[in-house]
């Protein structure tokens, strides 16, 4: 006989976790206790010693699913207690303050088939739920999290469902969404002038998508806008109404076979589709077409994650469009009225209930790499699971970027990195953002004593702490760009560094000045320094060569001493950089991608920023050739110019662009590896990481790694937060905390030398 105690941390409250060890330790024949502490649930138990082992490894695997083990701490304590019978003790300490909140999860196969039954009580009622799914993140408004504190506060509990949500054998034991359709939120249908009709809601909105009309839906965490994948003519419309040009669209897909009818889909793939966090996967076309959905070589693909959308799709709606509904940038609509008001005219029908969506959540977006999401975008499913970083401290704020806006919170070593917010240029995501951070330090208890943001004073990011800052009177550290993606790479991979960073991104502040983009960085969470970086290419009217590449097309030509000749508006470009007025220089390497698209006659214009770089990789073609470059200079300038002059005499012999596509990614994939050599070589490192957004491209990403472990390095991508400026967040409050633990006092920002070797 032996007595143990057992600590447990992670997302183990909320998630039926302590009925399922009753039943664990019930099976093995074991006594004892178990209570929720501060940082997770504690037991004890008393048994035979095989029996214990038995328990403890049986634990993890059979986990109920929303559960989240990061640790398991096992001590054998002296004597028996002798225990009689096993005992879920309350705890004295105030416990919820303290732990992990489920993002939400999608209906579960026990709660499907009760959907699919008709002798069930929750027949085809597309709000059942139980411990194992459904919402969480997005209807808490506070805690500590039950029902009264969420969306479903104004739904009190039947008897038969109360009866359940008691019973600890019951699998919503403790469930604090669960309803029934007596005591539940109803759906109910609206026509486009968004008036109530009468009948069956689900089959009205099912009728109007079948005839080929527009409806809003409400999800989780925000409402779509849906409509048929029959024919283009209906997103077409879509399009057109909600003045959406040229960004793709996501499809629901019914399952996995669904989606395989449009595309092609790996095992991994369909792990990923098939997830409890159900993600939107960009998924490679099964033929080229379909441009009215996605004009590149992929279609963002999800299945459905609400039982709503489950009886949506039944079995005739095989693949639907679904897109955010918002207009023109502005963040996903998530209220019935403002739906209504702001969908006239561009929805011919709405599906939505009475169950409020507290937190805006879009869905979250990736690719699939190494067998694991590859984020685009981490939001709906994985928010607001924390980041663990051993050592990190907490009270820390992080504003993140402007574009593609992130916060991230400490509390001791977990990291909370926020949902996907959006471009903060729009008062009304400026808005959700401030909001969203007071939301977060409320629901984790975190009140910041130390703020990091951006290098940029026009960040509204850095507006926001910088004022934090001197109304609360904490410290502000200011992080350059480019260290802060390489940081969060470091975080995200748990490197302590040094490292190399291989930085490429369209644009960031650098300490000079200037625009950086393009950068091979060496340093740590504390410091870093550029060992490389681009030949500067200079934008031709600053930020209008980010809409029209061939301002930049322009450029690279007229730099590496082509004929220009061809170029419609050369002669204004021209007179634009002799005046020298609005050329500013830039080592992005977007600009690079966007210039070259241009070049290759791939995309002129853009309507969104990044297109010309994904319709670039979209093109490419199958090659292992490369063009030449040369790599000098101290720091060392990777200089485009002979790869131009080559790719420009390639295109004079009729080489098809897609060929020149795959050709120039192949150098900048040998460019990337000697440059990274070359680090190693003067500095003894050989972690390398990638981040910043031109690493969301699948080309590279697919072949960079291997042509860097080739050379003996090791390379690391990110995995729990993305490689845009969404993960930027998380490498601010890195390198604050770092440079904090450094001196206490405020650091300017620079870059310092770092010891070499
Ligand atoms: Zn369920
Ligand atoms: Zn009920
Ligand atoms: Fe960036």
């Amino acid at each position: 006989m032996e007595r143990v105690r057992i600590e447990i941390r992670g997302i183990v409250q909320g998630v039926g976790f302590r009925p399922f060890i009753h039943r664990l330790v019930a099976e093995r024949g074991l006594n004892g206790y178990i209570k929720n502490t501060s940082s997770g649930v504690e037991l004890e138990l008393e048994g035979p010693e095989a029996a214990l082992e038995r328990f403890l490894e049986e634990l993890p695997r059979r986990a109920p699913a929303l559960a989240v083990i990061e640790s398991v701490e096992t001590r054998r304590l002296d004597g028996l207690a002798g225990y009689q019978g096993f005992e879920i003790r309350r705890s004295r300490t105030d416990p919820l303050r303290d732990t992990l909140i489920s993002p939400d999860i999608c209906v579960c196969e026990d709660c499907l088939r009760e959907l699919r039954d008709p002798a069930d009580r929750r027949y085809r009622y597309p709000f059942i739920n139980c411990t194992n799914c459904g919402p969480r993140f997005t209807i808490i408004k506070d805690v500590p999290y039950d029902r009264a504190k969420t969306s479903m506060e104004a739904f009190p509990m039947c008897p038969d469902c109360s009866r359940e949500y008691h019973d600890i054998e019951n699998r919503r034991y403790h469930a604090q969404p669960d309803c029934c359709p007596d005591c539940g939120p109803r759906v109910f249908y609206l026509d486009g002038q968004g008036r109530e009709q009468p009948g069956d809601a689900i089959e009205r909105a099912r009728a109007l998508l079948k005839s080929g009309g527009i409806l809003a839906v409400k999800g989780l965490g925000g409402i779509h806008l849906a409509c048929s994948c029959e024919s283009g003519e209906t997103a077409r419309l879509l399009r057109q109404r909600k003045q959406r040009d040229e960004k793709p669209f996501a499809l629901m897909c019914r399952d996995a076979a669904a989606a395989r009818e449009l595309c092609l889909v790996s095992p991994a793939e369909e792990k990923l589709l098939t997830s409890r966090q159900r993600p939107i996967v960009l998924l490679k076309k099964r033929r080229p077409g379909w441009e009215a959905f996605s004009e590149n070589g992929r279609i963002g693909v999800m299945l459905p994650y609400t039982p709503l959308h489950v009886l949506l799709m039944g079995e005739d709606l095989p693949q639907l469009v679904m897109t955010s509904a918002n207009l023109s940038d502005l963040p996903i609509l998530t209220q019935n009225k403002e739906a209504v008001e702001r969908l006239r005219g561009i929805a011919d029908g709405f599906l939505l209930h009475d169950r409020d969506i507290q937190t805006r959540c879009d869905d979250s977006l990736c690719w699939e790499l190494d067998g694991e999401a590859y984020f685009a975008r981490r939001s709906r499913g994985y928010v607001p699971y924390p980041v663990q970083v051993p050592g990190c401290r907490g009270g820390i704020l992080a504003c993140g970027a402007e574009q593609k806006a992130s916060f991230c919170l400490s509390r001791g070593e977990h990291v909370f990195p926020s949902q996907h917010i959006g471009d903060l240029k729009n008062l009304e995501t400026l808005e959700h953002y401030e909001q969203q951070i007071r939301h977060f330090e409320r629901l984790f208890d975190i009140r910041p004593e130390l703020l990091a943001c951006d290098l940029h004073p026009d960040y509204l990011s850095t507006a926001y702490a910088l004022r934090r800052g001197e109304e609360e009177g904490l410290p502000v550290i200011q992080v350059q760009h480019h260290h802060a993606h390489m940081a969060a790479c470091m975080a995200d991979n748990g490197l302590q560094g040094p490292v190399i960073g291989l930085i490429w991104d369209g644009t960031g502040l650098g300490p000079d000045g200037t625009a950086w983009g393009g950068e091979c960085l060496v340093g740590d969470y504390e410091r870093f320094e550029r060992f490389a970086s681009l030949r500067p290419l200079r934008l031709i009217g600053g930020d209008k060569a980010v809409w029209e590449p061939e301002r930049t097309a322009w450029f690279l030509l007229q730099d590496a001493g082509c004929d220009t000749g061809a170029v419609e508006n050369g002669a204004l470009y021209e007179a634009v950089l002799r005046s020298g007025l609005n050329c500013p220089v830039s080592t992005g390497m977007g600009r690079l991608f966007d210039g070259v698209s241009a070049l290759l006659g791939i995309k002129r214009r853009c309507s969104y920023e990044g297109q010309g770089a994904i319709l670039l990789e979209a093109a490419a073609g199958e090659s292992g050739e490369a063009y030449p470059f040369t790599l000098d200079g101290e720091p060392l300038r990777f200089d485009w110019r002979p790869m131009v002059r080559a790719l420009t005499a390639d295109r004079a012999r009729g080489v098809p662009a897609g060929l020149c596509a795959a050709k120039f990614m192949n150098t900048l994939i040998e460019m990337a590896a000697a440059c990274c050599l070359a680090a190693s070589r003067a500095t003894g490192i050989q972690d390398v990481v990638l981040s910043g957004g031109s690493f969301q491209n699948m080309y590279l990403m697919e072949r960079l790694p291997g042509a860097l472990r080739a050379r003996g390095l090791r390379p690391w991508h990110h995995r729990r937060v993305s490689a845009n400026d969404e993960g930027i967040s998380l490498g601010q409050l890195m390198v604050a905390q770092a440079r904090a633990k450094g001196e206490e006092t405020h650091v300017p920002c620079g870059t310092p030398e770092i010891n070499r070797g």
